[in-house]
């Protein structure tokens, strides 16, 4: 019998109806030309949730369209910082107004608990508040020693057309990661929210257009990568695309943006080590390893699913980790004591399924879980918390990301091991570190080949940090001074001061 902490009631109201979602271009909120749309039935209580337009080609280029001469004409790059930052600052006093709102569409789209959907929508005016005071910031450098006679002056300037590119996880907040910074830097933009969590992205669209962010400065276009998606990444007027959202999309995306050599920011996948060394404090790093791989039913780029611990520790720390998992609240994602909701979709809770099950035939042990979890009410769109050991470094289970509630562990005999385990991996993103020793924190934080590191901790962020990853988690950094950057152009002026410029051509 599986002791497992379930709560199947509910207390927060659903929606009257489906929400119904359009596109933004230009200005003006529109269905589909060709009338198309996509229903999302939620994953965790089988109703319609959202009716979402399709785009096609023709909603893309009328976007792109709108951003490019949107941008030409300096209708918003011509604006000052300041002037900028007092309509980013009204949209992140917008979006907490609609924080309900925009939470309890974001939790029955993706299947994630409301306390998270709450934190996720209202905690993203943070990032637009901090998007809108880098928008008075945007300075290069001064050169004047050169020469007596000359002035080198070093601009920075909005890149231009940025096409945005959305994943289902947390559809919102990454939303916000990206698009206040490339509004803050000057640039316009397109967005692609995820086919699958379409809604809050088109609610964002109601809140700029209130805010009263001049027409065609960002276009909202709804539909799937293909073939939304991939026009904003190869099309001509693009200049950039920030794209989050899996390393094989990923991949694509820069081969196909290649073409005309648009710059290209990618935030991918992770398959991310927690290294517990023996003098760690063994209650907070098992209470973060138990978040760091249920938050969000796993299904986070920062899930902590591959644990690297001590041989000397590890029946000791398995046995706290899953009798923390069994306390940990699953169930229904609209009750706020809920802490793990549904899994988003059907196909994906088989792919988790398939991986513990070919990690067991492979010789694996599953010390808890290990599959598909009912919730009374809800049927079976989730998963059971799941701890795995005896895997090998060359499992699939160990190597890919499982995106679900599925804790591998790995044990280490010495330092160099810990390392050398943590870093064997094609991703990169993030890597944790548990010691009381600060050397060992430090040394480890070093050596980790990871965009973030975090010591005696896991998952903290905060706007004015750069994220990001190394290796085929992605390249270039969000958030923070970096990621604001990231949008930006740079021109070097030279100026002759007087007519002291020698000449080329001998006249005398
Ligand atoms: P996905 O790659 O399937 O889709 C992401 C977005 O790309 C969607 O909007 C999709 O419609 C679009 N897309 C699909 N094909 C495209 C194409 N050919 N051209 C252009 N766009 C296309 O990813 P997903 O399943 O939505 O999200 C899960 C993945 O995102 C995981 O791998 C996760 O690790 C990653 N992720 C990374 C971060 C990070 O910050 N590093 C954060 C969240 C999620």
């Amino acid at each position: 019998m599986l002791d497992l902490n379930i709560l199947a009631e509910q207390t927060v109201d659903m929606p009257e109806a489906p929400y119904h979602a359009r596109h933004f271009i230009d200005g003006v909120f529109a269905d589909s030309a060709d009338g198309r749309t996509s229903e999302r039935v939620s994953p965790s209580h089988g109703i319609v949730v959202s009716q979402a337009a399709l785009g096609s080609e023709a909603e893309t280029e009328a976007a792109i369209r709108s951003a490019r001469a949107a941008f030409d004409d300096g209708r918003w790059s011509g604006l000052s910082g300041k002037d900028r930052a007092v309509i980013l600052n009204k949209v992140a006093d917008l979006i907490e107004a609609s924080e309900e709102r925009l939470a309890v569409i974001e939790t029955l789209e993706s299947g994630k608990p409301i306390s998270q959907s709450r934190g996720e929508c209202g905690g993203a005016a943070d990032l637009w508040r901090y998007a809108a005071s880098l928008a008075r910031t945007m300075h290069g450098d001064s050169h004047n020693t050169l020469g007596e006679d000359i002035l080198g002056v070093v601009l920075k300037e909005p890149i231009g057309v940025v096409s945005i590119i959305t994943p289902w996880n947390f559809p919102f907040w990454i939303l916000s990661q990206k698009l206040p910074f490339a509004l803050a830097a000057g640039c316009t933009c397109v967005v692609k929210p995820s086919e699958v969590t379409p809604s809050t992205t088109a609610m964002l669209g109601e809140m700029l257009a209130e805010a009263g962010l001049p027409a065609g400065v960002c276009n909202i276009v709804l539909g799937y990568g293909d073939p939304v998606g991939s026009l904003m990444s190869t099309h001509r007027d693009v200049d950039m695309v920030s794209f989050t959202g899996s390393t094989a999309v990923g991949k694509r995306i820069t081969k196909s943006a290649g073409d005309t050599l648009k710059k290209v920011a990618l935030e991918l996948g992770g398959k991310n080590p927690q290294v517990i060394f023996p003098d760690a404090n063994l209650d907070d790093a098992a209470d973060a390893v138990t978040f760091g791989v249920h938050f969000n039913v796993g299904q986070c780029c920062n899930s902590s699913s591959r644990i690297i611990v001590h041989e000397d520790i590890a029946d000791e720390f398995v046995a706290r980790v899953v009798a923390l998992s069994r306390k940990v609240v699953f169930g229904n994602p609209m009750h706020p004591d809920t802490q793990v909701g549904a899994i988003v979709t059907e196909e994906h809770r088989s792919k988790i399924d398939g991986y513990v099950n070919d990690a067991v035939a492979a010789g694996a042990e599953v010390c808890l879980g290990g599959g598909v979890l009912d919730v009374p009410g809800l049927g079976n769109q989730f998963y059971q918390p799941t701890v795995v050991r005896g895997v090998t470094p060359d499992m699939p289970i160990v190597r890919e990301e499982v995106f679900g509630p599925v804790l591998t562990v790995l044990t280490f005999r010495d330092f160099e091991e810990a390392v050398a385990l943590a870093n064997d991996s094609t991703y990169g993103l993030s890597a944790g570190v548990w010691s009381e020793n600060v050397h060992t924190c430090l040394a480890f934080s070093r050596k980790a080949q990871a965009g973030t590191v975090w010591t005696n901790t896991w998952m903290d962020g905060f706007p004015e940090l750069a994220f990001g990853g190394m290796k085929e988690s992605g390249q270039g950094r969000e958030i923070g001074r970096y990621g604001f950057e990231e949008f930006l152009e740079v021109k070097s002026l030279v100026m002759r001061i007087g007519r002291t410029r020698a000449p080329w051509v001998k006249t005398a």
